[in-house]
């Protein structure tokens, strides 16, 4: 991809945070890593997502510089250089405070495995990463240790962020994240879900990873 067909990407996905029910207003961000891994491309600070057009998405490099760009980059361009400089497979990154999932971290709590699909998408649980204040080194410290391997984590008080090796998937990971969560609140009124135990877990991970899709 070309780096305005990215920007036009950022765009897309940007607008389908809020179609989506996502997001409202300007919550959330997104960012790409540039195709030959000299920095990345980010979402510009409290915009309208209606309202980004191509110049207004702001470039970066890995040391937290801007290349191109007059806009001020998203607040939590730090949270997504970490998680690009620990993450090498990762080269999308969606921030969101969608609703469902957001209720599980304002309790701080971890996201079990309670779900069969959830295992195969996200291969385990996902952790709630330790609180910080929205745009701090902390935050983005605090959201790189409780991502750990997973393409997905709740931000305590705040949202959810997940990763992908493209926009695609890590915006779809964010939907079933969120459909995932209104299945564990409602299974927590209704009664207590069960936690698939974790022999199970490891196995369903390894395996339907190998079984499940097309070869
Ligand atoms: P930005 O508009 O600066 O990206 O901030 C939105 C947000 O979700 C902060 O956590
Ligand atoms: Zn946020």
């Amino acid at each position: 991809m070309t780096k305005d067909q990215i920007k036009q990407e950022i765009i897309r996905y940007g607008n389908m945070l809020i179609e989506k029910g996502l997001c409202t207003g300007t919550g959330g961000n997104i960012s790409v890593r540039m195709p030959e891994n000299n920095g990345f491309m980010i979402t510009p600070s409290g915009i309208l997502y209606s309202e980004i057009v191509p110049d207004d998405i702001v470039t970066m490099d890995f040391e937290g510089n801007i290349i191109e760009g007059s806009r001020t980059p998203s607040i939590e361009r730090n949270m997504h250089r970490a998680i690009f400089n620990a993450r090498p497979d990762v080269n999308a990154i969606v921030h969101t405070h969608q609703n469902f999932a957001s209720a599980i971290a304002a309790t701080r709590q971890d996201f079990p495995p309670i779900l069969d699909a959830f295992v195969a998408v996200f291969g385990g649980g996902l952790k709630c990463a330790k609180y910080g204040s929205i745009g701090t080194e902390e935050l983005a410290r605090n959201v790189v240790e409780g991502l750990g391997n997973r393409n997905g984590v709740l931000l305590a008080n705040h949202g959810v962020l997940c990763t992908g090796k493209d926009l695609a998937m890590a915006f779809g990971n964010c939907e079933f994240l969120e459909a995932s969560a209104i299945t564990y609140c409602f299974a927590n009124i209704i009664g207590k879900p069960v936690v698939l135990d974790h022999e199970i877990v490891e196995k369903e991970a390894a395996d339907l990873a190998r079984r499940y899709g097309q070869r």
